[in-house]
């Protein structure tokens, strides 16, 4: 261990490990929660803040740090992690850097002309690159984003993010216009939801003020719009963003996308913009796996400074996914449901959470399954294209309540139901609607599979 003392090296080591994590694991896992306790004879010894800090730590990272180390030390050495109390353990000192203020990017708080600018573009603080972990269903949308913000309008133009829900496409999109914000609070950025898009196009032409809301749309270096699925089927908002995005593009400006699949996928786009959206870097983010779904959690719950112990927490990795809105939601509840009763978190208290959350997290198997048990039916009989009169109330009940209840648009019903056109469903429901105004024995069939769906 020639020339670096300990706590330089570990300083060193660490220095490297800032750069290659997300700001959001290096927190959660390194900084202030580890130490080089010894460097003798080529054994190195780091200490770890807690038993699961050192599993996690060693399991994950050992190999890019002895890397380091034994690149630094320009030596092989066997690394020892052990569990150190928290208290033994220093902050990082950390040296400010005054210089270069810019320097810091993601882990400091917005200043007042940053909080400003995020405001008025609509963006949620909470969505930065600092609290989003990344595994290996993100890192490629993740690392892109990242890039896009240092170098923007070329590379990655457009840039398409897609993946299903609550895989982090909002979050992605926020962070990488508030680290554009970050670098120059003067950015002209607009973050829109592409319903948001069309609304205003509709307003616009009912308003006839067509020219501001080009003047909106177009007078902008970055422009980013979430959920670009909701413009297939809507032939004038596609004429016109068909023509924001070549004005936009052909003048190099940043066009960032997210869609819920890829965009070949969507029916009812239109040739031409597809190809657009693709034209450019697309990247998908997958499903978080149960390591990402743990470390997610643990970061949560550290930010909300609960006590959980870690079989809980592995318990409800496991159990819910793959939304990550739905392991916040469980979360959530749990916190709730800990904090109004006094009780510590423990496994029934999780158990009975996962259960409430799962059913709350897909109504369509909820109902599904509700209306099939009260008939003695299963839920394929429902999606079957059986005909006879013992499964179409039943179907058509479920159909009614997905709509009620469910909120769901009348062809994703359809689709539910094996791709059945939608007339039919909207045909369902209202003779349901009808026999639930009547108010006689099918009405309380109804209610009753309402009441066993959708409360436990
Ligand atoms: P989507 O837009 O893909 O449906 P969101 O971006 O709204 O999903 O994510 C759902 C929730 O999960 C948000 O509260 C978001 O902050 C959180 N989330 C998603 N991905 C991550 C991540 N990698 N790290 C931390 N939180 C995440
Ligand atoms: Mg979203």
């Amino acid at each position: 261990m020639a020339t670096l003392d300990k706590n330089s090296l570990w300083e060193s080591v660490l220095a490297e490990l800032q750069i290659s994590l997300s700001g959001a694991n290096f927190q959660t896992w390194f900084k202030g929660k580890t130490q080089m306790l010894s460097a003798n004879n080529g054994t190195v010894e780091i200490g770890c803040a807690s038993a699961y800090n050192k599993v996690w730590i060693e399991e994950r990272y050992l190999g890019k740090i002895k890397e380091i180390i034994d690149r630094l030390t320009n030596s092989s050495n066997t690394l020892v992690f052990t569990i150190t109390p928290q208290n033994l353990l220093k902050p990082p000192a950390r040296k400010r850097n005054q210089e270069n203020p810019t320097v810091p990017l993601f882990e400091e708080a917005a200043s007042p002309s940053i909080k400003e600018a995020l405001e008025t573009a609509n963006l949620n603080q909470r969505y930065s690159f600092s609290n989003f972990i990344v595994g290996g269903s993100n890192q490629l949308a993740y690392a892109v984003a990242k890039a896009v913000v240092e170098e923007p309008f070329e590379q990655y133009n457009p840039l398409l993010i897609y993946g299903g829900v609550g895989v982090g496409k909002t979050h992605l999109l926020q962070a990488t216009a508030q680290a554009v914000f970050l670098r120059r609070a003067q950015t002209r950025l607009l973050y829109c939801s592409s319903e948001t898009f069309t609304n205003d196009m509709v307003e616009a032409i009912q308003k006839r003020q067509t020219f501001d809301f080009r003047a909106k749309y177009r007078n902008v270096d970055f422009l980013l719009v979430d959920d670009v699925q909701f413009i297939a089927g809507r032939e004038s908002t596609q004429e016109e963003f068909f023509h924001t995005f070549n004005d936009l593009y052909s003048r190099g400006k940043q066009i960032i996308l997210s869609c819920d699949r890829r965009p070949e996928e969507l029916a009812n786009l239109q040739e031409r913009i597809k190809n657009r959206f693709i034209g450019g870097m697309v990247a998908k983010i997958d499903p978080p796996d149960l390591e990402l779904r743990e470390a997610i959690l643990l970061a949560k719950i550290k930010n909300a400074r609960l006590e959980i112990d870690f079989p809980i927490i592995r318990c409800l990795a496991e159990s819910l996914g793959p939304s990550i809105r739905e392991l916040e939601g469980a979360l959530l509840r749990i916190a709730a449901v800990s904090n109004l009763t006094g009780k510590r978190i423990d496994l029934p208290l999780v158990k009975t959470t996962v259960e409430l959350e799962r059913k709350k997290g897909s109504p369509k198997t909820v109902v599904l399954e509700a209306a099939a048990s009260f008939f003695s039916l299963t839920p394929a009989d429902l999606k079957s294209q059986q005909r006879s009169k013992e499964y179409v109330l039943p179907r058509q009940i479920a159909m009614y309540l997905l709509r009620h209840e469910a909120r769901l648009a009348f062809k994703e019903i359809a689709d539910y139901f094996g791709g059945k056109d939608h007339t039919t469903v909207i045909y369902s429901v209202n003779k349901v609607e009808k026999l639930v105004e009547k108010g006689g024995e099918a009405a309380t069939i109804v209610e009753e599979i309402r009441r066993k769906a959708f409360t436990s």
